[in-house]
């Protein structure tokens, strides 16, 4: 079955796009859901991570201390990628135990996740869709869907692979400016995914 990843920045819209993918029957992996989930049920990620961080990393009703492990990480590449190091592997676990669950002759399934190429899992797909958007659009849908400031917004962003790095090593592209141009896209896109 072919696995198709699909990523973009920060507020570009590749949850939208999945949405449509899934409207036409198509099953989606959300990765950035599901590394947020098994931070607390994957017993394996979850001593990984004490050991790493210590254990006020988790609340001692088992809940993530986000605050605690947000600090850490936020301005210190080394404890992130320390992080990442845990986390990703734990992922791709999940990805695997959710591919057995996809149901015999599905034409493929996306796997969304906004660090694809970053974390490396694009090499673990058999084609990557990148969803772009005017970088002022991207900030302005993100300080309304989450109430923050253009700075946060920003500065997420710069923490992020530049799109034109990512233009480089994907395989399709949709541009999503509005909602209209993009059904039409994504319709494409599906139709030379079935052939
Ligand atoms: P993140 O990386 O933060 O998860 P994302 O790339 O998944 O973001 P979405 O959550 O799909 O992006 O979109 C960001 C916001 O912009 C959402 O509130 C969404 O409803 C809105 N949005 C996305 N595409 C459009 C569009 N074409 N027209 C209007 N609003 C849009």
């Amino acid at each position: 079955m072919l696995k198709i990843g699909i990523t973009g920045g920060i507020g570009s819209g590749k949850t939208t796009v999945c949405r449509i993918f899934e409207s036409l029957g198509i099953p989606v992996f959300y990765a950035d859901t599901v590394a947020k989930q098994i931070m607390v049920t994957d017993m394996l990620l979850v001593a990984g991570v004490k050991a790493a961080f210590g254990d006020e990393s988790y609340t001692i009703e088992g809940k993530l201390n986000n605050k605690y492990i947000a600090q850490i990480v936020f301005n210190d590449q080394q404890e992130l990628d320390k992080l990442n190091a845990l986390v990703h592997p734990a992922t791709f676990r999940a990805f695997e135990r959710w591919m057995n669950t996809v149901p015999a002759g599905t034409p493929y399934i996306l796997k969304e996740a906004a660090l694809l190429f970053e974390s490396g899992s694009y090499r673990l797909c058999d084609k990557s869709v990148l969803v772009t958007a005017p970088v002022d659009i991207r900030i302005a849908r993100v300080m309304e869907r989450d109430e923050v400031s253009r700075e946060q917004v920003a500065s997420r962003i710069n923490k992020q692979l530049s799109d034109e790095i990512k233009k480089g090593m994907a395989d399709y592209f949709i541009e999503n400016k509005e909602t209209a141009a993009l059904i039409p896209q994504v319709l494409k896109l599906h139709h030379q995914f079935l052939k």
